[in-house]
């Protein structure tokens, strides 16, 4: 397996954020991501204008993040080559994408904000909406955003990745009670925009720079074959990042807490291994493996949206004995670190 370390969520000049897409890619480059996905608001220009390509080491892939009439239902639309009306309904689109051969997730599902009239949340209100590929459980500015208060105001300021704690509980337990239906994957966002904001009057700060986003919060997936980053293959390498995303394959890391790569959760019977994504048949013998690339830090194991074990280590085994959905949370410190997605173990 070849692990690839992306980020995901955000915006440029095409829509709301300050930055010009190439320039956004070359700071990808530079902090070492090996994909970034754009998603301006309900527009695919960057895909129109020949943006998606290699730059450098990291490959640009263009989504955009879809809304309602009322701008609330915010989905981050990818793999799809023409974008829709915002006149629809969430259901509409969401079923628009899929019936496109794209994927979708739900972006910042429990926002809430209320220290900046300008920014008012735009939580997702609708979730009967049908078949969506999975939601975004962790979002970097709606965690900072909520967090804001005018007491803490300069020191969230100033340590834009200290402030980052843990996913909001609500989105966490309604993955779960998602994946009890059906598979429905977990990514992480930054939600970038790099907008200028004026801070106490008179400091204008941007808030925040790609570079520093690009630090927090990750989606790392795992394919089969290693990325061929020649400019005649993106649409294969295209191909393993979204099917990566599609099935699951893939674990949230806050890089702020340490870097997540090399991390390792598969479940193992005497001959196979499964990775995150996978359905297992239930049998004798099953164990969940998990390894840290960084030394010890609290394991949490999830099974059906209720922690039954933890260990603080660098390597862990868990027997599994029964049917359900399984996932890992790692924290250091009480902060969270490590999102696995689940596995799911049935008759
Ligand atoms: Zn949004
Ligand atoms: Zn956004």
């Amino acid at each position: 397996m070849f692990e690839y370390v992306g980020s995901l969520h955000m915006h440029s000049k095409f829509s709301d954020g300050s930055g010009n897409v190439d320039d956004i890619a070359m700071i990808a480059d530079d902090v070492g991501l090996d994909f970034i996905i754009l998603t301006d608001h309900n527009t695919l220009r960057a895909l129109e204008e020949g943006y998606e390509k290699w730059y450098g080491n990291t490959l640009l892939l263009v989504g955009c993040e879809l809304n309602d009439k009322v701008n609330k239902n915010h989905y981050l639309a990818m793999n799809i080559d023409k974008t829709f009306s915002t006149r629809l309904t969430a259901k509409e689109y969401v079923k628009n994408v899929k019936d496109a051969g794209g994927i979708g997730f739900i972006a910042h599902p429990h926002e809430k904000r209320n220290s900046m009239k300008e920014h008012p949340a735009y939580p997702w209100t609708d979730w009967d909406a049908g078949e969506f590929t999975g939601i975004e459980i962790w979002n970097h500015m709606s965690e900072w955003m909520e967090g804001l208060t005018d007491q803490n105001k300069y020191n969230h300021f100033v340590h834009p990745l200290r402030s980052i704690v843990t996913p909001p509980k609500e989105s966490l337990e309604k993955w779960d009670e998602l994946n009890e239906e059906r598979k429905v994957v977990g990514i992480g966002g930054i939600d970038a925009h790099a907008h200028k904001v004026n801070v106490m009057g008179f400091v204008e700060v941007e808030v925040f720079p790609y570079k520093v986003l690009f630090k927090s919060i990750r989606t790392h997936i795992l394919v089969d074959k290693e990325f061929d980053k020649s400019d005649a293959n993106i649409d294969e390498v295209k191909k393993q990042i979204y099917s990566s995303l599609e099935n699951g394959r893939c674990f949230i890391s806050n890089y702020y807490r340490g870097d997540g790569k090399g991390f390792k959760c598969f479940v193992s019977d005497e001959i196979n291994e499964f990775q995150m994504g996978d359905t297992v048949r239930v049998s004798k013998n099953l164990k969940l493996n998990v390894t840290l690339p960084n030394g010890k830090a609290e394991i949490r194991l999830i099974h059906n949206g209720t922690q039954i074990e933890s260990a603080q280590n660098s390597q862990v085994e868990f027997n599994l004995t029964e049917k359900g959905q399984y996932r890992v949370e790692v924290f250091k410190n009480g902060n969270a670190w490590i999102f696995s997605n689940h596995i799911r173990i049935e008759d």
